[in-house]
């Protein structure tokens, strides 16, 4: 028996999909709606096979949806909208109440629309997207499948900011976490290529793309990340500060006469790779300056590596050791340059990476005299968030409603 199941990543004005086939996980059709909500939307889908394409004007996300379904129906990839078995939603906050993936029914649907304060961009428009594939498809099992919940273990030294403790107790002020379903995926991935049980397992995981966060899972439960409260915190990103002196905060807030709203435009949007670099957000853009000599471009190299090994440091020394270091994103699966620089001078730990292996973006890419073990894995959210939905909901659901 194989399913259909949908994954679905809604964005303020983008709907993201991929269809696939569970259990075996291949993709049957994958793409992106954009500019909804503009006369100049666009709509392309992407089977194995064929790629199509149309701009046309899309009002809102119920009416992308509603094309969508057509457009599968109309391109033959299914034979109708009644063949998906279930629709998997990435949201982006689960607060503490959620610590996974949930089957979505009314209560939870409003739980995740009470977490807009934690999420304002995010958790509106993922609820949107969950309830317009509900009104179109109410009888298709929906899941909701959190970025946050995967950290849901991390024990309370790992999550509390000293802070006075009614910032904890009465507005929620904690390390959330994120990339949760990134880390969990790719964990899962990495033991099974090991043919070692998570359990056993000490990883630090480094998922580095335009957004990054390092992971420590240890016995397949996450016990630190770098992202906190917001996915601002931790290592430098592209255009994200990560961790700084937050006293600089109120110090430009009053030197410049910044609003609180400038402020956050300022560490997430203008600081990073492209404020250090002052070349681009986009890490093959920045390694390519500081070949051509661009100082500012190398020392954002350096300092987007450095940042992340004070972290995996951390990790080590809180997990009492290391049995495999996992590279994925954009960056950890791409750019050789930014995994030698990470795993430099480690030999001390075990930790040696082969030159030729990293070159060639390899599985595993440790020495043959490493203790610990260096991974490249593609991480893939969408077969999570598949799997996630055949595990919450699916099952028992697809028996109720398929007569055998
Ligand atoms: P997102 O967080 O938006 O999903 P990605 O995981 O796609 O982002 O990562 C985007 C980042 O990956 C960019 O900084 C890009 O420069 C980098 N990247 C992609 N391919 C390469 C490559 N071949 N070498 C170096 N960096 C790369």
């Amino acid at each position: 028996m194989s399913y259909k199941i949908m994954a679905i990543n809604a964005g303020s004005s983008s709907l993201k999909f991929q269809l696939l086939a569970m259990p075996q996980g291949s993709t049957l059709c994958q793409g992106l709606i954009e500019r909804i909500g503009m006369p100049d939307a666009r709509i392309t889908l992407k089977t194995p096979a064929e790629k199509w394409q149309e701009t046309l004007p899309i009002a809102d996300h119920r009416e992308a949806v509603t094309l969508l379904l057509e457009k599968l129906s109309g391109y033959r990839i299914i034979r109708s909208p009644e063949e998906i078995d279930g629709v998997g939603h990435r949201v982006a906050h689960g607060g503490e109440i959620f610590k996974d993936s949930v089957r979505v029914t009314d209560e939870t649907l409003a739980e995740i629309e009470r977490l807009a304060e934690l999420a304002p961009l995010h958790n509106p428009v993922n609820a949107l997207g969950i309830s317009v594939f509900r009104q179109l498809l109410p009888d298709v099992p929906a899941v909701a499948v959190f970025d946050t919940a995967f950290h849901q273990t991390l024990e309370e030294p790992a999550y509390i900011y000293p802070l006075p403790w009614r910032y904890y107790s009465e507005l929620g002020i904690r390390r959330y976490g994120f990339h949760g379903t990134s880390h969990k995926y790719v964990s899962a991935t990495l033991a099974e290529k090991l043919g070692v049980p998570l359990s056993a397992l000490r990883v630090v995981c480094c998922h580095l793309g335009n957004g990054s966060s390092i992971c420590a899972i240890k016995g397949g439960r996450s016990v630190n990340t770098s992202m906190g409260f917001t996915p601002q915190s931790g290592v430098m990103m592209g255009t994200r500060s990560g961790d700084i002196d937050p006293s600089i905060l109120p110090w430009v807030a009053l030197r410049e006469g910044k609003s609180p709203q400038q402020l956050n435009h300022l560490l997430n949007n203008e600081s990073g790779l492209l404020g250090v670099s002052g070349v681009s957000p986009d890490y093959r853009d920045v390694e390519q300056a500081a070949e051509g000599g661009n100082r500012q471009a190398q020392l954002a190299l350096t300092l987007f590596a450095e940042r992340i090994r004070a972290t995996i440091g951390s990790y080590i020394m809180q997990m009492g050791g290391l049995d495999a270091l996992v590279f994925t994103g954009g960056i950890g699966e791409n750019s050789a340059r930014a995994r030698a620089a990470i795993c430099q001078n480690l030999h001390f730990l075990g930790l040696i990476v082969d030159e030729e292996k990293n070159r060639q973006n390899a599985a595993f890419i440790q020495a043959e005299n490493a203790m610990v073990k260096v991974a490249v894995i593609n991480t893939n959210e969408e077969l999570m968030i598949a799997r996630d939905v055949m595990r919450v909901a699916l099952t028992e659901t697809v028996t109720q409603r398929v007569p055998a």
